[in-house]
C-alpha cells in the first residue's frame, strides 16, 4: 500500500516514509491509495480480544509489512501498557442506549494520548532502523504539548523541545509538560504569547538550514499515523456494542476533524456505522458547512473547551477528497478558493456528506447548562469538550434503538476551571497523578526570538 496526497501532486509515500513526513508537497495530506477491508469474520473474530491485539489486526494493512509482525505488536503492546486503565478505552453506559467511550486514561488524561504514545514509538523505531535522529517542534497552549512529550519521552533517537507562553498556561497543564525530566525533553517558555510560539515554531519549519541538515519533525494531528491510531477505539467498541451484528453511531468533539475522520476510516473499511454526530463549540466551521454550506474563516473564540478552538479544520480535507471522489485538483481548487474567500461545497459532494454525519454546535453558556445537566441525569462530571459531545449527541441522536458512542475526550481534572464555573466545588485528579502539583519542574525561560530559541535546540539536542 502507498499513500497519496489529497492534492493529487506530491509523490506517492510508503508508510515508513508518511510517518516521518507532514504535509505533502502540494500543500496536501497524505491518504492511504486503497482502503483495506474489515470483514464481518474479522470482526467478529476481535469480539473479547485485548485492545493492543485489536489495535494490532486493525493498524497491521496500513503498515504494509514494512514493520515485522513481532516488533508491530510490541510497539503497540508498549504503547497501550502506559494506560491507567485495563480496558485502554472503556465504555461507559450513560442511559439506555447513550455510552461515552473514556479516552482519557492515559498519561496525560485526553485522547491524543492513544495517538500519540503509539507515533513517538513509530518515529523512534523508523529513526533508529535508519541510524538517524531527528528534533521534534512544537508550540503549544497547554493541552497538546504534553502529550507529545510523553509520547517522546522514551524515544532514543528523538530529541523533543515544546514551546509554551511564559505564566500564560495552567498550572497543571505546565506540569504535565514540565515534569517530565527526561533527557530528550525540552521545555521552552516564551517570554510571548501562543501566537509568538507558534510562528517561531513555523519559521523552524520553513527554513530547517540551523539543524544542519537533521530532520525535523512534526507530530501535529496531519500526521497520518495519528489517524491510524485513532481508527482502533472506534472499531474496538464498536465490536464491544455487538458489531458487525448491531449498527452504532458516534458522536465527536471536533476541532481538526482528525477524530472524526479516523472513525469514517473505520466506517470505510467496513464498521457498520449508521451516522457520525459532529459536535463543535462556538467554533464552528465544520458545523456551519454541513448545515449551512457556509465554508468559511470565522474570527477565532477563546471557549470553554479549548481544546477544540480552531479557526480552520486541517483534517476536513481528507473527508473531503472522499466527497469529491478523489479529485485531488476539485480539492486543490477548492481550499484555494476556501484561503481566499467565504466559500461552498458543490452539491452532489455536501449530499454525501449530509448522508453520514450530523452536527451541532455548543456555546459556552450551554457547556456549562450540560456538564450540571449531565451530572444531575447521570452523575458523571464531563470536561468541557466532551461536554459539547454530549449535547450534540442528544440533539443528533437519530433512530433511537442505535447505539450512541460519545467520545470523551479529557478528563474532567484536565479542565476543571470549566467544571467549577458550572458550580461544582472542583474535580481531583486521579489517584497516578495526585502528586503532580509537588512533581520537580524543569523548563527554561526565552525570549520571544527566532534566533535564541533556533540556538537553544541547536545546543540541547543530542
Ligand atoms: C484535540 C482535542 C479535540 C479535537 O480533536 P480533533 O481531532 O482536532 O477534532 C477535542 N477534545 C480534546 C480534549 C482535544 O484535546
Amino acid at each position: 500500500m502507498r499513500y497519496i496526497s489529497t492534492r493529487g501532486q506530491a509523490p506517492a509515500l510508503s508508510f515508513e516514509e508518511v510517518v516521518l513526513t507532514g504535509m505533502a508537497s502540494d500543500g496536501g495530506l497524505y491518504v492511504p491509495e486503497t482502503i483495506p477491508q474489515l470483514s464481518a469474520d474479522d470482526l467478529t473474530e476481535m469480539a473479547g480480544l485485548s485492545y493492543a491485539e485489536i489495535a494490532f489486526r486493525v493498524m497491521r494493512p496500513f503498515v504494509n509489512g514494512e514493520i515485522d509482525d513481532e516488533t508491530f505488536r510490541r510497539l503497540v503492546t508498549e504503547a497501550y501498557a502506559t494506560f491507567s486503565h485495563d480496558a485502554v478505552v472503556p465504555l461507559n453506559q450513560l442511559d439506555a442506549n447513550h455510552f461515552l467511550l473514556e479516552l482519557f486514561h492515559g498519561p496525560t488524561l485526553a485522547f491524543k494520548d492513544v495517538a500519540l504514545q503509539l507515533l513517538g514509538r513509530l518515529l523512534d523505531h523508523f529513526l533508529k532502523k535508519r541510524g538517524e535522529r531527528a528534533v521534534i517542534m512544537g508550540a503549544t497552549s497547554g493541552d497538546t504539548g504534553s502529550a507529545a512529550i510523553e509520547g517522546c519521552r522514551h524515544c532514543d533517537n528523538l530529541d523533543i523541545f515544546i514551546l509554551h507562553p511564559y505564566q500564560r498556561v495552567s498550572e497543571v497543564q505546565r506540569r504535565q509538560m514540565t515534569s517530565v525530566l527526561a533527557d530528550n525533553v525540552f521545555n521552552v517558555a516564551i517570554e510571548g504569547n501562543f501566537d509568538d510560539a507558534q510562528a517561531m515554531v513555523k519559521a523552524s519549519f520553513a527554513d530547517q538550514s540551523f539543524l544542519n541538515g537533521t530532520r525535523l519533525v512534526a507530530v501535529n494531528s496531519i500526521n497520518w499515523a495519528r489517524i491510524m491510531a485513532q481508527i482502533v477505539y472506534y472499531v474496538a467498541s464498536a465490536v464491544a456494542l455487538g458489531a458487525p451484528h448491531r449498527k452504532v453511531s458516534f458522536c465527536v468533539p471536533s476541532a481538526n476533524f482528525g477524530n472524526v475522520f479516523a472513525g469514517y476510516m473505520a466506517y470505510r473499511m467496513g464498521l457498520p456505522v449508521e451516522r457520525f454526530v459532529i459536535a463543535t463549540n462556538a467554533n464552528d466551521i465544520l458545523h456551519r458547512t454541513l448545515a449551512a454550506n457556509d465554508f468559511s474563516k470565522q474570527e477565532l473564540k477563546a471557549t470553554l473547551a479549548p481544546s477544540m478552538d480552531i479557526v480552520v479544520s486541517s483534517n476536513f480535507e481528507r473527508l473531503l477528497f472522499e466527497a469529491y471522489d478523489r479529485d485531488g485538483a476539485a480539492v486543490a481548487a477548492l481550499l484555494e478558493r476556501f484561503q481566499a474567500e467565504p466559500t461552498a461545497l458543490a452539491d452532489a459532494p455536501l449530499a454525501q456528506l449530509r448522508e453520514r454525519f450530523a452536527s451541532h454546535s455548543v456555546d459556552d453558556a450551554t457547556i456549562l447548562e450540560v456538564i450540571r445537566e449531565a451530572h444531575h441525569r447521570t452523575q458523571e462530571i464531563l470536561d468541557p469538550h466532551t461536554a459539547t459531545g454530549y449535547r450534540a449527541a442528544e440533539r443528533e441522536r437519530g433512530e433511537a434503538s442505535v447505539p450512541m458512542i460519545t467520545l470523551a475526550t479529557a478528563h474532567p481534572a484536565k479542565f476543571a476551571e470549566a467544571v467549577v464555573k458550572a458550580g461544582f466545588p472542583g474535580v481531583p485528579l486521579p489517584p497516578h497523578m495526585d502528586d503532580l502539583l509537588e512533581r520537580e519542574e524543569r523548563y527554561t525561560v526565552l525570549p520571544a526570538e527566532l534566533a535564541a530559541v533556533q540556538q537553544f535546540v541547536v545546543e540541547n539536542r543530542r
